[in-house]
């Protein structure tokens, strides 16, 4: 199938693709690297009358690192984030997370801000950013708006970014010194969407876990962060107390069935990748089978 008709403009400004945005509303969608856009229209998911291509905008593009923050432009490409030596030096869970989406030829053209403003409940650049405890800048034409990461999702392909905003940038606070991440994920095969997957960042002393933002995906509509893991922070993890943060997390968690799983395999996933998570981070091999001897 092709999509069916629809008018082009190439924004020549940020100004110029938010007046247009601003004048055909609902109507338009942004094209970015077009890599979920294009498949949503070529099936006729998706039918906008207007394609607003933000694709020239240079000043979207391209990642800085100032007094611990890191800004990232919404058009950088996944393969940009991988090749970044900054992203590897300041945001390694995002630099690995990276790396499991899809294949090459669609990180050569995806983008951060698409991925976002797209809100996949199965991507794994949103659960980053709410681990990474980013920030969304979108414009629009009353200004700019500051959107934390743990507000910004709000349901299946649904994010709080209004049909006249454009996603501009996102910023990171830079990884401490002290900081530790971890990223896991089941999928049938490698860049496949994940079945279930764990992104996690925490900082690590000689106390234990001293902080723990640790974020699931494929499991609920949008990012979700493991509440269960609370009871970790700051004690001596044992494999008893691991076995109930478990069992706490499989109560807290409802994930959705579909071809890939029914409710309770994700369920059990997502207990076998927060303990492999506590064992990375505490470095104890010994906690990997979830305080199973
Ligand atoms: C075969 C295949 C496998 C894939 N596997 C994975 C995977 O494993 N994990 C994963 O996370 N992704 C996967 N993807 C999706 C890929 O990562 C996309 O690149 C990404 O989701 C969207 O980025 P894009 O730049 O291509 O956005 P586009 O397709 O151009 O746009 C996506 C949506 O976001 C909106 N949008 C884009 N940019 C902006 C902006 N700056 N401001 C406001 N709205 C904007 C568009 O209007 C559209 O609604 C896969 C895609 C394919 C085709």
């Amino acid at each position: 199938m092709k999509a069916s008709a629809f008018s082009y403009a190439r924004a020549t400004s940020i100004g110029n693709a938010i007046e247009l945005l601003v004048a055909h509303g609902e109507r338009a969608k942004v094209l970015a690297g077009g890599q979920s856009l294009m498949p949503a229209m070529n099936l006729r998911l998706l039918a906008p009358e207007w394609i607003v291509d933000i694709g020239g905008l240079s000043e979207l593009r391209g990642i800085s690192v100032n007094g611990g923050r890191i800004t990232i432009g919404a058009l950088t490409r996944h393969a940009d984030l991988l090749r970044s030596t900054e992203v590897a030096a300041h945001a390694p869970l995002l630099a690995e997370a990276t790396a499991h989406i899809a294949h090459p030829a669609i990180r050569n053209r995806g983008t951060i801000g698409g991925s976002l403003a797209h809100a996949d409940p199965a991507s794994e650049l949103p659960a980053c950013m709410v681990a990474l405890d980013a920030i969304i800048i979108v414009r629009g034409a009353a200004g700019e708006r500051r959107i934390p990461a743990t507000e910004f999702f709000t349901g299946v392909y649904e994010t709080t970014l209004s049909a006249a905003e454009l996603l501009v940038a996102i910023e990171l606070p830079a990884a401490s010194r002290n900081s530790a991440h971890f990223f896991g994920e089941f999928a049938r095969r490698h860049g496949d969407y994940a079945i279930v997957g764990l992104t996690a960042q925490g900082i690590v002393d000689n106390d234990g876990l001293n902080e723990l933002r640790a974020v699931f995906f494929g499991v609920s509509d949008r990012p979700q962060p493991a509440k269960a893991t609370a009871s970790l922070i700051k004690t001596a993890v044992t494999p008893a107390s691991l076995a109930q943060a478990l069992e706490a997390l499989g109560e807290e968690l409802d994930p959705p069935e579909d071809q890939q799983a029914n409710g309770a395999m994700r369920r059990h996933l997502a207990k076998v990748l927060l303990a492999q998570c506590v064992s990375k981070l505490l470095d104890r091999p010994e906690l990997g089978a979830g305080g199973r001897p």
